[in-house]
């Protein structure tokens, strides 16, 4: 799979790190019960289909990218950097 980092350009996507789901997920409250937390950090959606995914350039620039990848056909669809 190939990454094209705004920065280094197309890429091996081994010069990355998956990271996990793009979409912001909300914290819990600090006294929510233990089930809400359990789900807040090991739970994730996995659509088959386009999916947004953060993806860290670490043997690149260090960029963090949002990643638009079709999860059947591994096809990238968008690549975006990450702003704080
Ligand atoms: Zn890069």
């Amino acid at each position: 799979m190939l990454i094209t980092c705004p920065y280094c350009k197309t890429r091996s996507s081994h010069e990355f790190s998956y990271l996990g789901d793009a979409a912001l997920l909300n914290r819990p409250e600090h006294d929510a019960p233990e089930r809400v937390w359990t789900d807040y950090v090991y739970l994730r959606h996995n659509p088959r289909g386009t999916h947004e995914e953060l993806w860290y350039h670490g043997a690149g620039c260090g960029a963090w990218l949002k990643v638009a990848r079709d999860t059947a056909s591994h096809e990238i669809l968008n690549v975006e950097l990450v702003r704080p």
